[in-house]
């Protein structure tokens, strides 16, 4: 069975809808070359698997649109984490931040950090 044959038995709604492309509102892309989406003019549902539960997902179109036009992101980035994932991958930042900023103070106490 072909891959978008199984995508579309877990998920009916996939690949369905068109989502058109507001080049304008991109991230300036310095590479040679446009992603599919780009060239394709409209964001379609992308299945995935998360990289991290290896659970089959869907990126919808909106939230690709509102990456890509309204957060700015990267055009060459695309979905890997589900959300659950993606939420634990951001607490792990975080705490992994902190632990370095603390370790950062600890060091050098005397001198104002006010940059990140
Ligand atoms: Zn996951």
């Amino acid at each position: 069975m072909k891959r978008s044959q199984i995508v579309q038995q877990v998920f009916p709604s996939a690949l369905s809808q068109k989502l058109k492309v507001d080049r304008d509102a991109l991230a300036p892309n310095r590479s040679y070359g446009v992603p599919k989406f780009v060239e394709r003019g409209y964001y379609e549902d992308m299945p995935f698997v998360c990289k991290d539960c290896g659970v089959i997902q869907v990126w919808r179109n909106t939230q690709q649109k509102w990456w890509y036009e309204v957060m700015k992101g990267d055009i060459w980035t695309i979905a890997v984490r589900c959300r659950p994932c993606r939420t634990q991958e951001r607490d792990r930042k975080a705490t992994a931040r902190q632990i370095h900023l603390a370790g950062l103070k600890a060091k050098d106490g005397k001198r104002d950090r006010t940059e990140d």
